[in-house]
């Protein structure tokens, strides 16, 4: 029921789709059944870079690299505020055309996989096929092979047979406290369904590789807890970030600062809290800047300060 594959010695012809799992996916597609392949990795490849100079494509708006699409056309696509750019033929620092796109993105795995099974039917689950082409219940339910970036895709069909999680690191590196157990959760339900999983990785010893293919629910459930309660995360803590957004680095700097004050003088002492006073995010122009809170009840702070809170534009609070 579960194959774990050791990346770091399996036979891969295209990146990701090792000898194993290329068989187990021509089997099950003999056998009518449908394969379900997890790859948490928006785009074709991931970002562009000049190899003359090292310039590395970022979008205007926001601190984040441009991600390379291919489908339906070639562009650069900033996944948080969606702003786009036709590909670019040469760099804009040093005008070299040594452009080169670097990592690995689902879209790639899509047409690798169109290349191996010419004659079967790939269709791509994610928001980018979601926005620019819509998904239609057809195509899905037709699909030999399902591709997805996202666990949360709750893909209601019952002849799935096969789940495979291209590279679990994948799915780890979201940064939730949280991820592990919807990883866990995920390939339980899929089991339980009686779907075979196949997980490639490239550290199979791990303890979460280890709790799921033993079945060892009770250790992967006190291995958690007891991370959550080192690290002060619910259930055992509230956890509340508070995000303060605006174009004007002084101005966050400034609400964050009389928030802070206003916070400790009023918290309890089993209340903690803290914020990086150098880490600012940009997204759609917009910087941001969080203070977090953590404790065994937070109700009766954030609601004596909630007045304060709410009263500032760009002021948001996200329980988590
Ligand atoms: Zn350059
Ligand atoms: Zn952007």
């Amino acid at each position: 029921m579960f194959t774990i594959i050791d990346l770091n010695y399996a036979r891969c012809p295209l990146p990701f789709l090792s000898n194993e799992l290329t068989e187990k996916i021509s089997e099950t597609v003999a056998k009518g059944k449908k394969s379900l392949l997890f790859f948490n990795r928006r785009g074709s490849a991931r970002t562009l870079i000049c190899r003359d100079c090292g310039y590395q494509f970022f979008c205007e708006h926001c601190d984040l690299a441009m991600i390379v699409h291919t489908s339906p056309t070639q562009k650069l696509l900033c996944h948080h505020c969606s702003m786009e750019y036709p590909m670019p033929h040469s760099c804009p620092k040093c005008h070299g055309t040594n452009l080169n796109s670097v990592g690995f993105g689902i879209q790639k795995v899509e047409e690798n996989l169109e290349k191996l099974f010419p004659n079967i039917r790939v269709a791509r689950i994610d928001s980018d096929k979601k926005r620019s082409e819509g998904i239609q219940f057809q195509e899905i339910s037709e699909a030999q092979i399902l591709l997805s970036t996202e666990l949360g895709n709750t893909i209601a069909l019952d002849d799935i047979e096969l789940v495979v999680f291209l590279l679990l690191e994948s799915e780890i590196a979201v940064p939730e406290y949280d991820i592990e157990e919807k990883i866990y959760t995920n390939i339980v339900y899929n089991a339980r369904k009686g779907s075979d999983i196949f997980i490639q990785t490239f550290a199979p010893k791990s303890d979460l590789v280890r709790n799921i293919t033993e079945w060892n629910y009770r250790d992967f459930l006190i291995h958690t807890l007891e991370e959550r309660k080192t690290f002060s995360y619910p259930p055992y803590k509230e956890l509340v970030h508070i995000w303060v957004r605006d174009q004007n680095k002084e101005r966050i700097k400034d609400i964050i600062y009389k928030l802070k004050n206003k916070l400790e003088t009023l918290k309890t002492s089993d209340i903690e809290l803290y914020f990086d006073k150098e880490l600012f995010t940009k997204r759609n122009n917009e910087y941001g800047q969080k203070i977090v809170l953590k404790g065994g009840n937070l109700s009766p702070l954030l609601e004596t300060i909630e007045k304060e809170i709410f009263r500032n534009r760009g002021v948001s609070l996200e329980r988590k």
